[in-house]
């Protein structure tokens, strides 16, 4: 089942069918335009933690959260403005890096949003 973004947003273009990264509920690399990891790219942009370079390391993106036990960041690879984001993971400062869930995503999302208002 497609992630709550991706239902919201429906698929108001023509052309191929996007490919929620959050199928089972956990990050997968065969996505294209899923609206969760459009939207923790375009975080990325918004607060500059970003970095582009199409003719060598691609892009990386990062955006920071915090919950109720734990801090951290979504880290993302990309390529140019591509529909697929190719990687992303929780990277905290005390423990290993971990999967990323559709939970963590949203929760990422709705910190960096409550902070622009
Ligand atoms: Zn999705």
């Amino acid at each position: 089942m497609p992630c709550k973004l991706c239902i919201e947003r429906g698929k108001p273009w023509k052309g191929d069918d996007p490919r929620c990264a959050f199928e089972n509920g956990t990050f997968s690399p065969d996505n294209w335009n899923c609206a969760t990891m459009i939207a923790l790219r375009e975080i990325s942009r918004e607060i500059g933690t970003n970095y582009r370079d199409d003719n060598a390391v691609a892009s990386i993106g990062t955006v920071p959260f915090e919950g109720g036990d734990y801090s951290g960041y979504i880290v993302m690879t990309w390529y140019k403005d591509r529909g697929r984001t190719s990687n992303a993971f929780i990277a905290w400062d005390s423990e290993p890096i971990r999967e990323l869930t559709e939970a963590d995503a949203i929760l990422a999302i709705e910190y960096n949003r409550q902070e622009w208002y």
